[in-house]
C-alpha cells in the first residue's frame, strides 16, 4: 500500500465510525450497541505473544535495543459475542500504539472478530522495554537513514497474522456469560505522583520519576494517586472465565538495559495467571500520565520483585471481593475526539531538529512522533474512545497517557457505577495533562502533543460514554 493510498485508507476506516455527528466540536458520538442476542452475551478469551526479537528497538530507539528476553510480552484479551456485532479489548506489553498503527491493531482485530474498528479497543500496559509504534514516526526516521528504526515493520506485521489467528481460534470457543463481577482492592507503596516538587507558584521543579534515588524527592508525600486496583470478572456459572484488572501507575521499575520484560504490572498478571489457569486475567494500566513508582523504587534489581509482590497482592485482595451477579445488557458506546494540536510545536522546527544529524537521538527519534501528530491533526482523524457498559458496570477505554485526574473525574461523574478507566489506546497526543496543568511545566507538559482544550473535550467524551 502506498502512503497516500494508506493515509486515505485510515481516513476511511475512521469515518465510518461516525453516525452522521460532525466532528466541527472536536468531539461527537460515535454509536451506541445493545445486546439484542436472544441466547445473550458469550466471550472468547485469547493471547498470542509480542516480544520484539533480538536487536529491535526499545521506547522509540533511543534506549538501549532489545539484547536478552527475561520474559515475554503478550497481548491479552477478549472477543465478547452478542452485542449486536461483536466487541474486542485487548490490553498489550508494549510502550504504546499509536496513530496509524493502533488503527492498524484494532482494524486486524476487527477482521479477526467479524466487526468494525470502531467496536475494537487496544490499550498498551505501557512498559518500556518494549516497542512503541508509530508508523508514520518510522517512515520520518527511516528515510533519514542513520538514525534507528522506532519499529520494524515486518515485525509488527508479524504480530498482526498472530493477532488474527489467535482471535480466529478463539471464537469457536466462546462460553456464555451468565455473571459478572466488579471489585477493588487497595495496591500498598506503589503508585506515587511524578508531579509533587513544585515551587510557591505551583510549577514543577523536578520531577519524581519511576525510579527515584533522590531522598528528599522521595520523602515526599504519595500526592495526587488512585490506590485501588479495579477488577471486573465474567463468569460462566460458578466459573470466572476472564478477570480484567485495572490500576493506575507507569509499569517500570527499572528499564533502558535491554532486557525484555513485562515488567513489575506484567509480573504480577503472570504470577496470577498461574495461580488461577482457568481464568484469562488480564491488567489494564489506568491514567498514569503523572503516576509512577518513584516514592517506593530506588530502580535497584530488588525492587522489582518487591513492587510485582504488591500489585499482586493487590488483586488478590481485589479478587477476595468479587461478587457475582447475574449480567444484563451489555451497552458499547464510542466517541470520537479531536485533540487539538499544541501551537508550542511547528513541523519547521521539528523537521530542522530531525534533520540535524548533530543531535542526539533521542532529540531525532522522539520530534519524529510529535511531527507524526501534527500530520495527523492537520488531517482530522479522530481518535475513538469507547466504553462497555454492562449493568453498573462501565470499562472505559481512554488514549494516550492522561494524567490521574481524568480517571479520578470520571468516578466521580457516576458515582453509583463501577468505573474501571484503561489509558495508553491510541498514544498519538503522547501526555493529556488537565488543563490547569499547562501552566505549570514539567517533562509531560513538554510532551504533550494536544493543548489545554483537550481537557474539556476529552472530559465531555467521558460524559458521553459513562451516561
Ligand atoms: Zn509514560
Amino acid at each position: 500500500m502506498t502512503q497516500s493510498n494508506r493515509r486515505s485508507f485510515l481516513k476511511q476506516t475512521l469515518a465510518t465510525t461516525a453516525s452522521g455527528w460532525t466532528l466541527a466540536a472536536g468531539v461527537g458520538f460515535g454509536n451506541e450497541l445493545r445486546s439484542d442476542d436472544e441466547r445473550g452475551l458469550s466471550i472468547a478469551p485469547f493471547r498470542f505473544d509480542v516480544t520484539p526479537p533480538i536487536g529491535h528497538s526499545c521506547c522509540g530507539g533511543w534506549i538501549k535495543p532489545v539484547e536478552v528476553v527475561d520474559d515475554s510480552l503478550d497481548a491479552i484479551g477478549f472477543v465478547l459475542l452478542g452485542t449486536g456485532k461483536p466487541v474486542v479489548l485487548c490490553a498489550v506489553d508494549w510502550t504504546g500504539l499509536l496513530n496509524e498503527a493502533h488503527v492498524e491493531w484494532r482494524k486486524a482485530l476487527a477482521e479477526a472478530a467479524g466487526t468494525t474498528p470502531d467496536r475494537v479497543a487496544v490499550q498498551c500496559v505501557h512498559q518500556h522495554n518494549a516497542p512503541f509504534v508509530c508508523l508514520e514516526a518510522e517512515r520520518i526516521v527511516a528515510a533519514q537513514g542513520d538514525l534507528p528504526h522506532i519499529v520494524d515493520v515486518d515485525f509488527f506485521n508479524a504480530c498482526l497474522d498472530r493477532a488474527k489467528k489467535a482471535v480466529t481460534a478463539a471464537i469457536p470457543k466462546a462460553e456464555r456469560i451468565t455473571h459478572v463481577a466488579s471489585s477493588q482492592g487497595k495496591v500498598e507503596k506503589v503508585a506515587s505522583n511524578r508531579r509533587i516538587y513544585r515551587d510557591e507558584n505551583g510549577r514543577v521543579k523536578a520531577m519524581r520519576g519511576s525510579s527515584c534515588r533522590d531522598p528528599k524527592l522521595r520523602a515526599l508525600t504519595e500526592g495526587l494517586i488512585d490506590p485501588w486496583l479495579k477488577t471486573v470478572a465474567f463468569y460462566s456459572g460458578d466459573k470466572k472465565i476472564v478477570s480484567c484488572h485495572y490500576y493506575a501507575t507507569h509499569p517500570m521499575s527499572y528499564y533502558a538495559d535491554g532486557r525484555v520484560t513485562s515488567d513489575f504490572s506484567g509480573l504480577a498478571r503472570k504470577q496470577r495467571q498461574r495461580d488461577d489457569p482457568g481464568c484469562t486475567h488480564i491488567y489494564l494500566t489506568g491514567c498514569a500520565g503523572n503516576i509512577a513508582a518513584g516514592k517506593y523504587n530506588d530502580g535497584s534489581k530488588e525492587a522489582r520483585p518487591v513492587l510485582t509482590r504488591r500489585v499482586y497482592e493487590g488483586i488478590v485482595r481485589s479478587e477476595e471481593n468479587l461478587i457475582p451477579v447475574p449480567v444484563g445488557n451489555a451497552i458499547w458506546k464510542t466517541v470520537e475526539l479531536l485533540p487539538p494540536a499544541n501551537d508550542v510545536f511547528s513541523a519547521d522546527v521539528l523537521e530542522k531538529q530531525i534533520n540535524n544529524k548533530d543531535n542526539a537521538v533521542v532529540s531525532r527519534n522522539r520530534p519524529s512522533y510529535t511531527l507524526a501528530w501534527l500530520r495527523r491533526a492537520k488531517q482530522r482523524i479522530p481518535i475513538v474512545l469507547s466504553s462497555l457498559n454492562i449493568g453498573h458496570v462501565r470499562m472505559m477505554n481512554l488514549p494516550a497517557e492522561c494524567f490521574i485526574e481524568y480517571q479520578l473525574r470520571a468516578q466521580k461523574m457516576q458515582p453509583e457505577k463501577f468505573v474501571a478507566t484503561a489509558a495508553y489506546g491510541d498514544g498519538g497526543p503522547w501526555y493529556i495533562p488537565i488543563k490547569e496543568e499547562y501552566a505549570n511545566g514539567g517533562y509531560e507538559v513538554s510532551v504533550a502533543f494536544s493543548n489545554s482544550k483537550t481537557d474539556g473535550l476529552l472530559t465531555k467524551g467521558m460524559e458521553l460514554l459513562l451516561s
